[in-house]
């Protein structure tokens, strides 16, 4: 069986679209699946929405947080409840073409463990925002020593690696990057990206960027080391001048320039609060993860929950 995971926010007019177009795709290849939703914790009728298409059809699941708890999460905890032996994970906005998945599922008969749905395109983003995204990947790809430049969150995985995925304990997780860090064989295929079919996107400037320097933060500490390295160039620069003013003293030359000094103890200061900022972000990140919170709290669950065996081998 395959399981879609699709995680949902804000998505009413998206869910009975979106249930409609999934099943009618794996009925017509012949793929027997369920379609597990997760409301991120909604503020419009998508909950009532999820239901509805539970009690409609019976392959639908709903999984409720709380609260908002971000769609890494939703995934998270959509992969945690998957039954399947293969799990896919699907925008609930159709912007991920569900026309693939009997190609992707094809490839995982095959053998491969990690089918990655890569964009062909960046469909329909501004320029500052594609710009931002990719100077995003270029820095987390980099760190990783890895292309996520087109990488998506649209994969269909095996129950190996979604149960190795499922097993990290860590709290900040990043499903695109994680999903490559656990290796596994893979394939790739390509998709283009679909215009939004309903509502809006959920993610403004200030999000994306807390969003990038989360991720940033739990895959390098390169920041780290720039601290480290700011310090060297600094005790050289300090060395050079040190030495400077002893020779001038030597020579019996005033030190001249108050400038000098009031520039240097700016300057000085200014790095040494900027590296303990970069320090006390990952201590932030340290203390976030040490508190041992879980990812989500699922409030409400809907849809048939099949008895005995959990998974379905
Ligand atoms: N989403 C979510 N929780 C959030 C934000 C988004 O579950 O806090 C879901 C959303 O319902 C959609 C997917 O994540 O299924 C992608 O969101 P969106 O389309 O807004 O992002 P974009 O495609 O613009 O990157
Ligand atoms: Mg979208």
């Amino acid at each position: 069986m395959l399981s879609v995971v699709i995680p949902s926010y804000n998505e009413e007019p998206m869910i009975p679209l979106t249930a409609r177009t999934v099943a009618a795709v794996l009925d017509g290849a012949g793929i027997p699946f369920e379609l597990l939703f997760v409301d991120d914790g909604s503020s419009d009728g998508t909950w009532a929405a999820i239901q509805a298409a539970a009690s409609a059809r019976p392959e639908v699941r709903g999984l409720r947080f709380s609260r908002n708890f971000g769609k890494e999460a939703a995934i998270f905890a959509g992969l945690e409840a998957a039954r399947g032996q293969a799990v896919a994970v699907l925008d609930c906005d159709l912007q991920h073409p569900p026309e693939k998945l009997p190609e992707m599922y094809q490839l995982w008969q095959e053998g491969y463990q990690v089918v990655e749905g890569v964009k062909a395109d960046r469909g329909a983003e501004s320029g500052l925002h594609a710009a931002a995204a990719r100077s995003f990947y270029a820095l987390i790809s980099r760190a990783m020593k890895l292309d996520l430049q087109d990488s998506s969150d649209y994969k269909l995985m095996d129950r190996a690696v979604v149960d190795a995925l499922v097993a990290m304990p860590e709290r900040g997780v990043f499903f695109r990057a994680l999903s490559y860090w656990v290796g596994f064989r893979r394939a790739e295929v390509r998709y283009p990206v679909q215009p939004r079919a309903a509502g809006q996107s959920k993610w403004n400037a200030r999000s994306l960027i807390r969003y990038a320097f989360a991720n940033l933060s739990a895959f390098s500490s390169a920041p780290m080391q720039l601290v480290t390295w700011l310090g060297l160039l600094f005790c050289v620069f300090g060395l050079v001048l040190g030495v400077q003013t002893l020779v001038r003293l030597a020579l019996g030359q005033a030190a001249e320039g108050f400038t000098t000094v009031i520039l240097l103890i700016l300057l000085s200061a200014g790095l040494i609060l900027l590296s303990l900022g970069i320090i006390g972000f990952y201590i932030a990140r340290i203390y976030d993860e040490i508190k041992g919170r879980p990812r989500s709290i699922v409030a409400e669950r809907c849809g048939q929950e099949t008895g005995e065996d959990p998974i379905l081998h």
